[in-house]
């Protein structure tokens, strides 16, 4: 029998009610409150969701509140599935409403690269203690990625618990662990908190259960046309993207951003932590609103007029006809796309033509060195490309460039003859002796690769190589 029962406070973690309920109640030893609170009293307790309780819990909670609203405002649960596809979104919540099921279908707890601890905002704390005699812990101070209280403006602490503890199962009281007195830091950097507001509006906005959410391609959808697709075909200049997306967030997320890849991956509906989500949506300058609905755009009254008389008229349902419209649009936005991508081909051409002059000087002066007695190297896209300045991949859309970066690219016993001339006349010309150490010291080469070299050699420069034969 439980005799009393803390009341949630607003925001506050259940996790924080059982500690609580364990230091209000003067329980000796862990297992003593986890027998009342839970089925599996030898289960560690879950700080960002909730483990199954036993019928007395559960009775006691939902004096307070239905279950349901426990899990969707006093669990981190929203922010793990917000953006899963609908079955499995609906999957993982019944589980945890019907406290049973296979918990493997549970998204993974947020990893990051370092380690975390349960935290707190050194004035929320203070104001909680005026007005509650105690402090607790606070969901919006838990998210991935929101490193302020935006209540307050400063940075939130970490406290010494930690999330994914391996010690033996305990209750963490944040009255005990959260200090009386700290000195909070501000933040200044409006951006950050902008971020941080936005996220937590996302998060505390109504969990929809029966929304179709293909986050990847609503991101994908918001991406402008006109910027970021390429000219081959309707495929995304993903690494423009990621460069203006990661400029965007140089100054106080340069290391949590998402790599080229793992942008590629979101935008494919492969990710989906609404950090992230939110990160990529804020900088593409999507509303929370329109994040929030995704999946439950209204469909305005006239179309639905249209849908309704075309669903009688051939008797099918009103979801196939809206499918079929939506296909249309999907098609009507890749003709756009090719539209683009023509324009942008002419662009391209242009480019090319007014670069293939620089190009040519460039693979010249690598080939056969600057001046008479520089070293020559190897002509190579990457090299020419780094020479002239150009984005990666730049020379992939430019045709004659790149034929002309082919004409000038070598075997690598080809360019170890011409270093070996190069470097015999170097000795000579300086009136060093000619040995094999020289040689050596100039080229860096060992005398496997001259071996190599020497096919080459010979009908380049018949007297190096009677030279650099002698001196192996
Ligand atoms: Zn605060």
């Amino acid at each position: 029998m439980i005799a009393y029962f803390p009341r949630l406070f607003e925001d506050e973690l259940i996790y924080s009610l059982f500690a609580r309920f364990y230091s209000d109640t003067g329980f000796l030893v862990y297992r003593d409150a986890a027998e009342l609170l839970f089925q599996n009293p030898y289960y560690r307790p879950s700080i960002e969701l909730i483990n199954n309780l036993t019928v007395d819990a559960t009775e006691l909670l939902e004096k307070q509140m239905p279950l349901e609203q426990i899990i969707e405002k006093h669990t981190m649960l929203p922010a793990y599935i917000r953006f899963m596809q609908k079955e499995r979104r609906n999957a993982v919540y019944q589980t945890l409403v019907h406290q049973g099921g296979n918990k493997n279908i549970f998204p993974k707890i947020a990893k990051t690269n370092e380690k975390r601890y349960l935290r707190y905002c050194p004035l929320c704390s203070e104001a909680d203690r005026q007005k509650h005699g105690t402090t607790y812990w606070h969901r919006a101070h838990q998210l991935v990625g929101v490193n302020i209280c935006v209540k307050h403006q400063v940075y939130l602490q970490n406290s010494d618990v930690a999330i994914s503890g391996s010690g033996s199962p305990d209750f963490f009281n944040a009255e005990q662990f959260v200090p009386e007195q700290e000195q909070p830091r501000r933040c200044y950097n409006h951006k950050e908190l902008e971020l941080a507001e936005y996220i937590i509006k996302v998060f505390d906005a109504p969990l929809n259960l029966k929304n179709e959410i293909r986050i990847g391609e609503f991101l994908s959808s918001r991406v402008p046309a006109d910027k970021y697709y390429s000219d081959s075909g309707a495929q995304r200049d993903v690494q423009l993207l990621h460069n203006e997306y990661a400029g965007f967030y140089k100054d106080f997320l340069s290391d949590n951003i998402l790599n080229p890849v793992q942008l590629q991956k979101l935008l494919c509906g492969k990710r989906l932590s609404m950090y992230e989500i939110c990160q990529f949506a804020f900088f593409l300058g999507i509303s929370t609103e329109d994040l929030i609905n995704v999946g439950s755009e209204k469909i305005d009254s006239k179309r639905c007029q249209i849908y309704e008389a075309v669903s009688r008229k051939l008797g099918i349902d009103i979801e196939t006809v809206q499918r079929i419209d939506d296909a249309i649009a999907e098609q009507e936005r890749l003709m756009q796309f090719r539209h683009v991508k023509s324009k942008r081909s002419e662009v391209w051409n242009v480019m090319d033509a007014e670069l293939l002059p620089k190009v040519k000087e460039v693979c010249s002066t690598l080939y056969n060195g600057d001046g008479e007695r520089s070293r020559p190297a190897k002509v190579g896209v990457q090299t020419v490309q780094r020479m002239l300045g150009l984005p990666d991949k730049r020379l992939d859309k430019l045709p004659m460039s790149r034929d002309e970066i082919n004409k000038w690219m070598e075997t690598q016993a080809h360019y170890w003859a011409r270093e070996l001339v190069w470097a015999v006349k170097e000795i000579e010309d300086e009136g060093q002796p000619l040995n094999w150490k020289h040689v050596r010291v100039l080229t860096n080469l060992r005398k496997s690769n001259v071996e190599v070299a020497l096919s080459e050699l010979k009908p380049m420069d018949e007297r190096v190589f009677q030279i650099v034969k002698g001196l192996l």
